[in-house]
Parts: C-alpha cells; sequence; structure tokens
C-alpha cells in the first residue's frame, strides 16, 4: 500500500493537529489536488510538557470522516493506547500510526497490537525517539505477529542532546541499516519532525528520494504560524505543492546498456579501493599488535587517552583538507582505534593464559 506508484513518492500531509473541524477541512481542501494518498492529523497528542494543547481526542474523529465524504482521501491517526485504536476504528480512520514516543515502549506497542488482533488495518511505525534500530524492528514484529499485512515504517530522526540544526537527528545509516534488514518494508521519510522548521524541508525529502524511501510524511496547515502544536515546522497547503513539484524522483536501475556498463566500472574501482583499504587496516593492526608487545615487555596498559585525542585531532585536520567530514572521521578512527585494542588485548590476554600454563 505505501509504495511509489507510476514513479511518484506515496504522499502523507495534514496538520500536526486537528485543532477545529474548520482548520481540518480546510487542510484537507488545500490539499485534495496535491495529489496526496492519505490525510494525516494528530487527535490524541503526545506533549513533552503536561498545561500544552493535548488534542482534541475522539470528538476530532468525525471531522475526519468529513475530509473522506468530502474529498475522498483516506486518513490517518496517531494511536498510542488500545482505546485509541478502537476509536480510531470505529469512526473510519483508514491507517494507523504509532508514534516515536510509543514505539520505545515494548509495553504500549504490545497493547496496540493486541487491540489490533483480527483486524488488518495498514500500520505505520514511527523509530523510536532513541537511535535503536533493533526497538524500531521489534515494534514492527510486534504488529506484524498481531496479523497486520500492510505495515510500513516512517524515519522521524532522532533526540540529541548535541546541538544541530535539526530538531531530530537523522542518522541516515539507520533507515539504511533497516532497510538491508527488511528490504520488503515501505520506508516513509517524515521530513517535518527531521527538521523542526520549514526551510530544509525541501532538502530532507529531496535526500530521502535519493535514497530511494517510498514516501514521505509532512505536516500542513492552512495558518502555520498559528498552528496549536509544532508551528515552526508547518506548512501552507499551496508552499506543500510546490515543494512536491520540485523533487526529483530518481529511477531504481535502468536498462540501457551504457548506463550498466559505467556504473559497473565504477563499481568495480570501488571494490579495489575497498581491498586497498582493507590491506592498509590489516597493515596497520600489523603495528598496532607490535606496539601491543613493545608495551607488554615493559608493563604498559593499552588505553592511552591523550595518544587517542591526538590521532583524533589529527584526524580532524587531515579530514577536513580531503572532503571528510568530522562526524565520519571520529567514527572511523574511533572503529579503527577500538579494533587496535582488541588486537592488543588478544596479545596481552595470550600472554597471560601463557603465563598460567607455566605456573602449572
Ligand atoms: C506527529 O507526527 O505529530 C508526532 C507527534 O510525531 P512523532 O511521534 O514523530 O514525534
Ligand atoms: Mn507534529
Amino acid at each position: 500500500m505505501f509504495t511509489k506508484h507510476d514513479n511518484k513518492p506515496f504522499l502523507i500531509a495534514g496538520p500536526c493537529s486537528a485543532e477545529t473541524e474548520e482548520q481540518v477541512l480546510a487542510t484537507a481542501h488545500g490539499l485534495a489536488n496535491a495529489g496526496i494518498d492519505l490525510f494525516r492529523a494528530g487527535v490524541w497528542k503526545p506533549r513533552t510538557k503536561p498545561g500544552g494543547f493535548e488534542g482534541v481526542g475522539s470528538p476530532a474523529l468525525p471531522w475526519l470522516r468529513r475530509v473522506k465524504q468530502e474529498t475522498g482521501l483516506k486518513t490517518t491517526i496517531e494511536v498510542a493506547t488500545a482505546h485509541q485504536v478502537y476509536e480510531a476504528l470505529k469512526h473510519g480512520v483508514d491507517v494507523l500510526w504509532i508514534g516515536a514516543r510509543s514505539t520505545v515502549n515494548p509495553f504500549s506497542v504490545q497493547e496496540i497490537a493486541d487491540a489490533l488482533k483480527g483486524v488488518d488495518v495498514p500500520v505505520l511505525v514511527k523509530n523510536p525517539v532513541n537511535p535503536d534500530l533493533e526497538l524500531w524492528i521489534g515494534a514492527i514484529e510486534r504488529i506484524r505477529n498481531a496479523g497486520v499485512t500492510n505495515v510500513g515504517a516512517i524515519h522521524r530522526g532522532f533526540s540529541t542532546y548535541a546541538k544541530s540544526k535539526f530538531r531530530n537527528a537523522p542518522y541516515w545509516e539507520i533507515p539504511i541499516e533497516l532497510r538491508r534488514r527488511m528490504p520488503e518494508l515501505p520506508l516513509i521519510c517524515d521530513n517535518s519532525h527531521i527538521c523542526g522548521n520549514r526551510e530544509d524541508l525541501h532538502e530532507v525529502a529531496q535526500q530521502a528520494l535519493d535514497l530511494n524511501y517510498d514516501g514521505l510524511m509532512t505536516e500542513v496547515h492552512p495558518t502555520p504560524d498559528a498552528a496549536w502544536s509544532d508551528a515552526k515546522q508547518q506548512i501552507m497547503p499551496f508552499v506543500y505543492t510546490e515543494m512536491i513539484n520540485n523533487l526529483i524522483v530518481r529511477r531504481e536501475s535502468s536498462s540501457n546498456p551504457e548506463f550498466l556498463e559505467n556504473i559497473e566500472n565504477l563499481r568495480h574501482k570501488i571494490d579495489e579501493i575497498d581491498l586497498d583499504l582493507f590491506n592498509l587496516l590489516a597493515r596497520r593492526m600489523r603495528v598496532a599488535e607490535d606496539i601491543g608487545r613493545y608495551k607488554l615487555r615493559n608493563n604498559i596498559s593499552i588505553l592511552q587517552t591523550t595518544r587517542w585525542n591526538e590521532i583524533l585531532e589529527k584526524g580532524f585536520d587531515q579530514g577536513r583538507s580531503r572532503g571528510l567530514t568530522d562526524e565520519f572521521v571520529e567514527k572511523f578512527l574511533a572503529a579503527i582505534h577500538n579494533e587496535s585494542i582488541v588486537h592488543q588485548q588478544q596479545i596481552m590476554s595470550a600472554s597471560g593464559s601463557l603465563a598460567g600454563e607455566q605456573k602449572h
């Protein structure tokens, strides 16, 4: 259900929250000709702090039925409890989604899954707020185990303490790994909650399409500045239409022989460079092992923080002048450093067991 059709991504759009009947219908009518596949609205809102607008609740559900009657658009809302599932189904909501704050909690996900048993309604599972792929996969499995056949994933980014231009850091490697582990699972990018602003929405949507995502979920409001939740990231229906029209949808592959030959040659080059990298890494580990033996003879500890800082600082400098991001350099060097420590530990523990044997 949540897949590309005619080379067009599966589009979900609508307000962060259903606020009033007029606001919901104005958004839906504004989107009716934008070619969207599903109209979203938050009815129960999980807010960080109490006292804010926590959603209209069940009284908003008939408004969504009106959306369907007047525009023909199918509807989707977030559900977080069994009661919310029953309410949504009773009012004919077509698709349910599980929010990031529920995906983190297996009790909540299981409660929702139990409420869905015997009702094969399509469900989208947002990533958990924390960057934990297993938790995301676990939630998807719980919903599938309840007998739901139409399941998709929504990537909405991850909470971080670090400052960044994004409200929720995308960590693209996590959904990419999800794709590798569950290749048939439709994957949708919620560019609104990743960005937390209007300016970057197009860029993030394009990045998702470049990674062959199946669709997009975006928050749209008739008067964004006056929205009762997530005002900074919502856009007007005409701005949304413009954004969608400016996206480039790329094909997954081509049967053009010239393209195939060129891509094959380039991939061959990549494979050769990867092999060079592995040979270099093996060489580096041999040197690390020599250092390990030398430290052992002199009774010096393996981990030396000042040396590690020195490697990192030098790495940032060398990486920057070669167009590599600090983020990559740090991860790359940390992985190499960690592997070196493992090799040195093997040397130390082998000598330990040798000493043990000698005692007997
Ligand atoms: C939302 O879609 O409005 C929402 C609350 O999202 P998330 O669960 O991703 O924070
Ligand atoms: Mn929102």
